[in-house]
């Protein structure tokens, strides 16, 4: 172990040594030459070193310490200015370039790594042994276009530092020393910040929330928490109103990506509804109401990806299609042909079938004798017997059978009676209770708080 110990040292010292080396390049070539010459040394020195293996350890370190440089050569920062010194011998150094300095190369489609490191004048046989080195390296054999590889060089215009974003945490760097490539990780700071949004809807969800600086994926987020309770596809009214408090999150400083949604209100026809994320004991994170009720129910209110529908939606358009729909025992969802249909719950499939009325036609027996049913598939999805998991896709959209055009229709049966599955009362989820309940209380209170001042304002501000 000492022995290692003793290498790793002078390993760092000779490193020191060449990045040193790397920034004389005003320094005359004879001179280099001489301080390599000391590294050469410094490697014999190292290997005679093997013979101390026995020797007490307070010995060794003092012959280390005896052989290592200077804690720091006199590396110049780039934007230092000279030493009074230096101004006066006249040798102020140019900042060294290629020691802090990196070359950005992006992948182009079609690439490899090899034809990067050909195209960098790299030594190829380099390549083989960095590839050769870990995991990590190994990965490098599967480069995608766009990915940038960060390359810094000797001198000599070889290669000494390439780095490479392995995760989205970390980079992968790889020192090329005298004994060859050395792999290692970068940890990259990643933190998030909480932030907020608001918006009204005016024209569709996916508009407002846009305004408000959302992203697609946190609007569709949005939209699955509170998708047990609000249809987002028919009961999305003008004046409905959102607040949000969601992570963005950072790495190096500088903004990477949305993550997850830690609070909301959503505010439909009137009605508020409020969510917050809470992780179990295992980490598992789910949404809760206040009162510490999940968000999740037995039944999806709609069983349509709204996104296919809410782009060009105009929610005042809707009055006309509820009013339709108690004509015939089902829900109309317009829809374009091919928008995924999912199962409102879990359960198992008691037809899936076609005929000149229903068109392809699909329907689940749940729990509690409840039955949903979906008419005028383009395409089924699933078969006779076959169970479902909710939010499982049945089949697409189409306007197969008794159908003008394309559209879901969708009914909801308890015990052989077709109810209206916005407004049928269904046993409610168990909330959390005991210490889980007091933990989700205790870290929600300063996001409810929070919300609640998001929505004071909000409501000033629309008096003005
Ligand atoms: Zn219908």
């Amino acid at each position: 172990m000492r022995l290692m110990k003793i290498r790793t040292l002078l390993n760092e010292a000779l490193t020191r040594t060449s990045a040193y080396l790397a920034t004389l390049d005003w320094m005359p070539r004879l001179t280099r030459a001489r301080i390599g010459a000391f590294g050469v040394t410094l490697v014999a020195v190292g290997l005679a070193l093997g013979g101390l293996e026995r020797t007490p350890p307070a010995d060794a370190a003092m012959v280390v310490e005896a052989l290592a440089l200077p804690e720091r050569p006199a590396i110049p920062e780039p934007t230092a200015r000279p030493t009074v010194d230096e101004a006066l011998a006249g040798i102020a150094p140019t900042p060294p370039q290629s020691l802090d300095g990196w070359d950005s190369v992006e992948v182009r489609p079609g690439q490899t790594l090899d034809g990067i490191f050909r195209g960098q004048d790299f030594s190829v046989s380099l390549l083989h042994e960095i590839l050769a080195l870990d995991a990590d390296t190994k990965r490098l054999t599967r480069i995608r276009p766009g990915d940038v590889f960060d390359f810094q060089r000797y001198p000599d215009g070889s290669l000494r530092r390439m780095r490479y974003p392995v995760d989205e945490d970390a980079y992968l760097l790889v020192d090329v020393n005298a004994e060859g490539p050395v792999a290692s990780r970068l940890r990259r700071e990643i933190f998030s910040e909480p932030t907020e949004a608001e918006g009204r809807i005016d024209s569709s969800l996916f508009a407002a929330a846009k305004a408000a600086g959302m992203s697609d994926a946190m609007t569709m987020q949005l939209a699955e928490i509170f998708g047990w309770d609000i249809d987002f596809v028919l009961e999305i009214r003008e004046g409905d109103r959102f607040f949000v408090i969601y992570e963005k999150i950072y790495r190096d400083g500088e903004y990477l990506r949305d993550g997850d949604i830690l609070a909301a209100t959503f505010v439909n026809q009137g009605q508020r509804f409020q969510a917050l994320r809470h992780e179990d004991e295992d980490g598992v994170a789910h949404y809760f109401a206040p009162d510490g009720r999940p968000m999740k129910k037995a039944f999806l209110r709609a069983p349509l990806n709204f996104s296919y529908i809410s782009s060009n939606f105009n929610p005042r358009r809707f009055h006309p299609i509820l009013k339709r729909v108690k004509a015939h025992n089902g829900i109309d969802y317009r829809a374009p042909t091919g928008t995924p249909v999912y199962a409102a719950g879990g359960g198992k499939v008691i037809k899936s079938a076609y005929d000149k009325f229903n068109g392809h036609h699909v329907f689940i027996q749940h729990p509690g004798s409840i039955v949903t049913k979906y008419l005028h598939f383009t395409k089924r999805n699933v078969k006779n017997g076959q169970a479902v998991k909710q939010g499982q896709v049945i089949g697409y959209v189409g306007s197969t059978g008794m159908s003008t055009a394309p559209h879901l229709h969708y009914e909801f049966v308890v015990n052989g009676v077709h109810r209206d599955p916005r407004t049928v009362p269904l046993p409610k989820a168990e909330p959390l209770q005991g210490s889980a309940l007091a933990s989700f209380q205790a870290e929600s209170t300063p996001f409810l708080n929070r919300l609640g001042r998001l929505e004071t304002a909000s409501l000033y501000a629309s008096r003005e």
